[in-house]
């Protein structure tokens, strides 16, 4: 049922039941937060082996090398080789870095800004107003990078399987537009993934940039919540195959694998990005913590090893989300009220609730105590449009707790729908 099928006095009689379920809330005096994509502890817990699995004797790596000491900056081939998975690059088209994907990102933009990226003719902060696509919903601290860096961002709609590439395709003849975000897989915050037509379509478009890039954040490569994972198209493949070798940077990181402050964050691309890569990391550092990347290798020995630690993950993970999914179906089974989707991996549920009242959700949320992510804040400049998204990250409350702060944030987002309707008609 849509609510403009209510009547003005059954639509007054569901605000009232819903304000007396919202007092009730209110008396429980919840101190919830469901703001952002962290591991919970039970998550940390899974990688505690790595804290003690590396002896004095143990510091060698594969070639002899001594781990303590200065050098490696491209990382150890052993530990690329087992990560290069997550950038569908071959280990010598891999850097392992420090601990923070984001941390590469922002170097990348501002060796960009300063220098230029192979195949341009200056660097990217002479172009009179260089810009950045941003797919919105999005991640907040892409657009954060581009803000700090004073890039003009332009928000491009998403369709479900990616961006909408007819409206990328028109904007890519600007060459202005230099750069943009990607997370082409359990895209954060709306969990869906770049069908192979639109990688496929990222890959061949023609670009009024020469020196355009894609920046591929890989965020989520093996972070599946059901037992079929999802297959991405690797990009650095369709790039090369559409004669557009240099288009990606890929990133990746183990913060949600390993340890979120202390795994390893990896950049992949072609053999002129990652020459170019290395070029700059060189100027900034003498080499990386290579223990870290043993402690790595040691804890997870392979591939398969890697994937087993990921189904414990998903073992923690699956019913928070399932617990999420549960309270917005069973508050909105017979209303038309919120659209979302449950994401096949990822950290994030975005719902999209009435347009115009996602500001007052967060409001009415936070009364009961229960912390979301500001409104707007999936958009470019922190302004959403149609004021109708959120995003839930249920990753780091333990499930019970999921459970209360989703039954409550359900009640909010009807609650803000049911008065924006009674609003409408009182004033109409
Ligand atoms: N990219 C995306 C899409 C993310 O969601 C996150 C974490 N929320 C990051 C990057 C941060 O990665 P890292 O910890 O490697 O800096």
């Amino acid at each position: 049922m849509q609510l403009h099928d209510l009547e003005l006095s059954a639509l007054q009689d569901r605000i009232a039941a819903a304000r007396a379920d919202f007092e009730a809330f209110q008396a429980l005096k919840l101190h919830l937060d469901m703001t952002r994509g962290k591991p919970s502890a039970a998550q940390l817990d899974l990688a505690d082996a790595m804290l003690g699995n590396l002896g004095p004797q143990d510091v060698f790596t594969a070639s002899g090398e001594d781990a303590r000491n200065y050098g490696g900056l491209q990382g150890l081939p052993e530990v690329r080789a087992l990560f290069a998975g997550l950038l569908g690059a071959p280990p010598e088209q891999v850097v392992v870095g420090e601990n923070s994907s984001l941390a590469l990102m922002h170097d990348c933009l501002a060796w960009a800004m300063l220098h230029g990226v192979p195949g341009s003719t200056q660097p990217w902060s002479r172009e009179s107003a260089p810009a950045f696509l941003c797919p919105s919903p999005g991640y907040d601290r892409h657009f954060a990078l581009c803000e700090a860096f004073g890039i003009r961002m332009i928000p491009v709609p998403m369709t479900g399987e990616g961006p909408d590439m007819d409206v990328v395709e028109a904007h890519m003849r600007d060459p202005a537009v230099k750069g943009m975000w990607c997370v082409p897989l359990y895209s954060n915050p709306t969990g869906e993934i770049y069908s192979p037509e639109t990688v496929r379509r990222l890959a061949q478009m023609p670009t009024g940039a020469p020196d355009f890039r894609l920046f591929w954040d890989n965020a989520y490569a093996v972070h599946h919540l059901t037992p079929d994972p999802a297959v991405l198209e690797d990009i650095l493949p369709a790039c090369a195959q559409a004669g557009h070798d240099d288009r990606a940077f890929v990133f990746a990181s183990t913060s949600k694998i390993t340890f979120a402050g202390a795994g390893l964050a990896f950049f992949g691309g072609s053999p002129a990005n990652v020459g170019w890569f290395l070029e700059m990391a060189g100027r900034r550092s003498i080499g990386p913590d290579k223990l870290n990347q043993l402690r790595h290798l040691r804890f997870f020995g392979d591939a398969e090893g890697l994937k087993r630690h990921m189904d414990a993950h998903r073992a923690i993970l699956a019913p928070k989300f399932d617990a999420v999914d549960a309270a917005l179906r069973e508050r909105f089974d017979d209303l038309a009220i919120a659209q979302w989707r449950r994401p096949r991996g990822g950290y994030f549920i975005s719902v999209d609730a009435r347009p115009g009242t996602a500001r007052k959700v967060v409001t009415l949320a936070r009364e009961l105590g229960i912390a979301l992510t500001p409104a707007g804040a999936t958009w470019p400049g922190g302004h959403d449009p149609q004021d109708a998204n959120l995003r839930l990250a249920p990753s780091f409350p333990p499930l019970e707790d999921v459970r209360t702060a989703s039954q409550g944030i359900a009640l909010c987002i009807l609650i803000a729908a049911l008065e924006a309707e009674r609003d409408a008609r009182l004033n109409s």
